[in-house]
């Protein structure tokens, strides 16, 4: 594999509208330096509401950004129950 695979971090990502969704993002995007549903998305990014780590007791919450034209990111897990 060619590709480079950046450590992944699993947050509870609460969304500005809608539930909150359990997803997977790299540091960039924790750090809200990159857009919440891809890395190599162009700017501009805006915020997009925060992602809470997950530590025992005590989430931290981290304001992540996205495109502007209104990114989500995938679901981590496919949950096809409804
Ligand atoms: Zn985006």
């Amino acid at each position: 594999m060619t590709t480079s695979v950046q450590a992944t971090t699993t947050v509870e990502y609460r969304p500005v509208q809608g539930p909150p969704v359990k997803i997977e993002v790299t540091s960039e995007q924790l750090h809200g330096r990159a857009c919440i549903a891809g890395t190599d998305h162009p700017k501009p990014l805006v915020p997009a509401g925060h992602v809470y780590t997950g530590t025992a007791g005590a989430p931290l919450g981290w304001a992540v950004v996205a495109c502007a034209d209104g990114c989500t990111p995938p679901e981590e897990g496919t949950d096809s129950e409804h």
